[in-house]
């Protein structure tokens, strides 16, 4: 079973850790090597690109909408996007 980007309709490759344990938002492992008990966006090649280059790119998580600046150190923002 493939896993699918949670932004498109991708091939998810990445496991995103927008909320640690690093101090910034470049975070990503492999899925499956992931770190356990952080939260966790699953995204294809494409959208961590995006991320690396700066691009707005949001998530949802727990109902609220975060988003990436795109500067850096990569903070999480919280904002109605
Ligand atoms: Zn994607």
């Amino acid at each position: 079973m493939t896993t699918r980007c949670d932004k498109c309709n991708d091939t998810a490759v990445w496991a995103w850790h927008p909320f640690g344990p690093a101090e910034d938002a470049n975070c990503f492992t492999t899925l499956g090597s992931h770190y356990r008990g952080f939260p966790v966006v699953k995204l294809c090649d494409g959208h961590k690109q995006d991320i690396q280059d700066g691009k707005l790119v949001t998530f949802k998580f727990k109902g609220e909408w975060y988003g990436v600046n795109n500067k850096e150190p990569y903070d999480v923002v919280s904002s109605p996007f």
